[in-house]
């Protein structure tokens, strides 16, 4: 397995391997890896020749205030269970080597998918992730790149910046992958009090309590809005961002589930913000 550190040795490298004929998968990743990033991986080890993994916690996706500076590293880590993944190589560069001085060029999604949920919240977060995926796939020119369904409208972007810019790649949507109790992985779950981990538990609960009532015949989303406000707020130390659902597709406003929905929530536990999200189709 390779580990590049620059982005000419990544970028050298993958040439090489597209002129060999050898189809490329990108796993684009901020590290502190999990099963979650596991799944991502292995479905693009089944798909591509060659399976590139990126480490890189990009500062321009922070906003001030956020936890750039706290988010948990660990390479060495993360490199021994990606070789164990039989992954080709990792890209882990330098933030002075992305963005260099005098480093001025921004890729920016605009519409509904970048105006809502976490972008109310974070403003300038998706800017960040869209300019450092447009870098990362043209340092790496993947056939695939695998996003996880837990950040479903980083997802939903990044389909509609290929698609907008004609990038030469399919976007891959993976599943969420929980932990045994259904807390969604994440790399922030580390910043959880014991307390705020049994807690956080109550995201998965009001989602599953919202599959029921759909399933039982209720389309209205005030309503259904309404019983998982009721089911966080049972649990003393959440904070709710926010509650929403959208059209699935596109996270355009509907007033009655018909089709497919995207029903996300965003939850704050002390300085811990959570998301979490269930798509239904009726
Ligand atoms: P991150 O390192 O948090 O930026 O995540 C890198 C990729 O892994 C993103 O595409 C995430 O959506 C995906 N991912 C993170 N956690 C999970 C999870 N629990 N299940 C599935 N995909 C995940």
């Amino acid at each position: 397995m390779e580990i590049m550190k620059t982005v000419e040795d990544m970028q050298q490298w993958c040439l090489i391997q597209k002129r060999a004929g050898r189809s490329i998968g990108l796993v684009p990743t901020m590290g502190y890896l999990h099963e979650g990033h596991l799944a991502l991986v292995r479905q693009a080890r089944q798909n591509c020749d060659i399976v590139i993994v990126s480490i890189f916690v990009n500062p321009i996706q922070f906003g001030t205030g956020e936890d750039f500076d706290e988010y948990p590293r660990d390479l060495t880590r993360d490199s021994e269970v990606l070789r164990q993944e039989r992954v080709d190589a990792i890209f882990a560069p330098l933030a002075s080597d992305m963005y260099p001085r005098g480093f001025n060029t921004y890729v920016e999604v605009f519409g509904d998918v970048t105006e809502k949920l976490c972008a109310r919240s974070r403003p300038g977060h998706f800017k960040g992730v869209t300019t450092v995926c447009s870098k990362l796939f043209h340092i790496c020119q993947p056939d695939r790149a695998y996003f996880g369904q837990k950040d479903a409208q980083q997802l939903l972007v990044m389909q509609k910046m290929v698609r907008d810019l004609n990038f030469p790649l399919e976007i891959v949507p993976v599943p969420i992958v929980r932990e045994p109790d259904g807390l969604a992985m994440s790399s922030r779950n580390v910043y959880l009090s014991p307390e705020e981990r049994r807690q956080a538990l109550v995201l998965y609960q009001s989602l599953q309590e919202a599959q029921k009532l759909i399933n039982s015949g209720e389309r209205k989303v005030e309503t259904i809005k309404g019983l998982i406000r009721d089911c966080i707020e049972s649990s003393p130390l959440a904070r709710i961002d926010y509650i929403e659902i959208y059209d699935a597709d596109d996270l355009s406003d509907i007033e009655e589930i018909d089709g497919r929905a995207l029903i996300a929530l965003a939850v704050k536990f002390g300085n811990t913000r959570l998301i979490d999200n269930l798509l239904v189709e009726v």
